[in-house]
């Protein structure tokens, strides 16, 4: 089975500092490949980090670029980059700054990532 190796970004304000609550469900997501894993069902699924955006105002572009400088340095690659369903709420509901589109658009052109908006469906 054809690998897809991905990385996700989360909300910092909703995934909180112990990791454990919040990506309990894109775990689980990746595990029924439900949500915008779905996408993922033929594919083995391998997560190659997981970071959050760094706080508002959102400083994904940073750490996108020190998740491919990390990726360089261990001899890992990842093929897509999620942005986390925290992301996606915070945005309709909490006035989040991120736009996606625009975000999508620098990630693929500065790091050649294809990025999707939205992770697990819980
Ligand atoms: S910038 Fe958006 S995604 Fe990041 S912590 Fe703030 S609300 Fe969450």
């Amino acid at each position: 089975m054809e690998k897809k190796r991905i990385a996700v970004i989360a909300c910092k304000n909703i995934k909180g500092i112990s990791c454990v609550g919040g990506c309990l469900k894109c775990f689980k997501g990746m595990a029924e490949k439900a949500g915008e894993y779905e996408r993922w069902k033929d594919y083995e699924i391998e997560v190659i980090g997981m970071d959050d955006c760094g706080g508002c105002p959102g400083v994904v572009m940073p750490k996108v670029k020190l998740l491919m400088e990390m990726c360089k340095l261990f001899d890992r690659d990842v093929d897509v980059i999620h942005l986390g369903t925290c992301i996606k709420v915070a945005t309709q509901t909490a006035k989040c700054p991120i736009d996606f589109e625009v975000l999508k658009k620098m990630i693929e052109s500065k790091f050649k990532k294809e990025v999707i908006l939205g992770t697990h469906p819980y």
